[in-house]
């Protein structure tokens, strides 16, 4: 059967056990035409609850004033608490060792302040080459802010010559040549270019093994990949919400530390009052005494509006179940490869996949030699809504909570339509 026709799409959708779950999300409509969607590594779609959730916070507000810091449906003394069970889950944690809080770059520089610590001869960071920029920016600063020159002390691996992704024994050779002098490693989990999945369970007990302290950016890994952070011993993690968990555009992010630094003494910290003691907090002693859980690291009370459409997206993922999803993922994005490849055999086009299918999530990164801007315009014009990075890279990523079958082929049949008309 031919992978782009309407029939064989149709049946994945009526075997997806998940497929009811779309109908939770707005899905935009743009010039009256309803999009096909596949940027939920950009920015995921708005649950419907996010409104209802939000609302409420706003009515407590607006009826309790103060007092609905211990009276709101939610009460937002402890608001940041009902989120950890369910976030535990999507990064394989203890509830406490996950919060809600600030945003990406910021945690990680609050984390670096506790886990960079450079000291003797061990005063270097192993990342990935093209890191995010927002990484680099981060590690670079973290290097000047304790005297120490980036040039010499950043050290990055990347892909070999002529190949797209990083190989895994390259990040362990640099272990092996340097590991005496690195003080941290700190890598994206999935990078968000070329969609490689690292090995981060191994390259966590291959550092660690060598006295490297660990971190993960996992950006593009939570509410994507299987995350195990607990078990494989991570020192400490940071993601967004706003990606594959949906909670709108610079929604509150989401960091671990791992349940063996919690309650020490002896980790310097940037400190606030929400990361001290619960039950002395308000009498305010001048003292800090940190809470024996991640909250220690953090600083200020919690934006609730900012917060309330988390809840919203993390009931779904509770509702779908994270293995489900990750099992409906993978068949998501096996079709679109399947779709991708047969449109390129039909139209003879020379576009290549850079994304390593043994080491994937839900995206797919697509190298378009040669068509550029005008492909990805005649994309967006016919309602297909991917990324674009220069010079030649289109990003994709069915999400299994709202993407269906049907959403790739359509997508399938437009791009063999545009790449026919160019060999005409
Ligand atoms: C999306 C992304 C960021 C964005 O950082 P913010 O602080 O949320 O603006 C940072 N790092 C990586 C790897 C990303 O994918």
């Amino acid at each position: 059967m031919n992978v782009l026709s309407k029939a064989h799409a149709q049946e994945l959708d009526a075997n997806d056990s998940l497929a009811h779950f779309r109908n939770e999300f707005h899905l935009p409509v743009i010039d009256g035409k309803q999009t096909l969607y596949f940027t939920g590594n950009s920015l995921g779609l708005m649950p419907k609850l996010a409104e209802k959730y939000l609302q409420e916070e706003l009515e407590d507000w607006k009826n309790w004033g103060v007092e609905g810091h211990f009276h709101a449906r939610r009460p937002w003394m402890p608001y940041h608490e009902f989120f950890s069970e369910s976030l535990s889950k999507l990064v394989g944690a203890k509830p406490e060792e996950v919060v809600v809080m600030g945003s990406l770059t910021n945690n990680l520089h609050l984390l670096m302040v506790s886990f960079f610590r450079p000291e003797g001869k061990r005063t270097k960071i192993l990342c990935e080459a093209k890191a995010f920029p927002s990484d680099q920016y981060a590690l670079a600063s973290q290097l000047r802010y304790h005297g120490l020159d980036p040039k010499e002390h950043l050290i990055e691996v990347g892909p070999r010559e002529g190949e797209h992704h990083i190989r895994k024994e390259d990040f362990m050779a640099a272990i092996d040549a340097h590991g005496e002098e690195i003080a941290m490693m700190m890598i994206g989990g999935v990078n968000y270019y070329t969609g490689q999945v690292m090995d981060m369970k191994h390259l966590t007990a291959y550092a660690q093994n060598k006295g490297i302290t660990v971190g993960w950016d996992l950006a593009h890994g939570a509410g994507n990949i299987d995350i195990k952070l607990h078990d494989w011993n991570v020192d400490f993690a940071a993601w967004c919400h706003y990606k594959y968990i949906n909670s709108g555009p610079g929604a509150t992010a989401g960091y671990f530390v791992h349940e063996r630094h919690h309650g020490k003494a002896d980790i310097p910290r940037f400190e606030g009052w929400w990361g001290h003691d619960k039950e002395t907090r308000f009498e305010m002693p001048e003292t800090f005494k940190p809470i024996p859980t991640a909250e220690a690291w953090q600083l200020s009370n919690v934006p609730v509006m900012a917060m309330a459409p988390l809840r919203a997206s993390l009931d779904l993922f509770d509702k779908a179940g994270v293995e489900n999803l990750r099992a409906k993922s993978r068949k998501l994005t096996g079709y679109l490869q399947e779709v991708l490849e047969f449109v390129a055999e039909e139209s003879g086009s020379n576009f290549e996949i850079i994304t390593p299918v043994e080491e994937r999530g839900a995206q797919i990164s697509l190298l378009v030699h040669g068509y550029g801007r005008p492909l990805f315009d005649y994309l967006m014009e016919h309602g297909v809504i991917a990324d674009w990075r220069e010079p030649n890279v289109i990003r994709m990523a069915p999400v299994p909570l709202y993407n269906n079958f049907e959403d790739i082929r359509a997508f399938g049949e437009i791009l063999l339509n545009y790449l026919k008309a160019q060999q005409a």
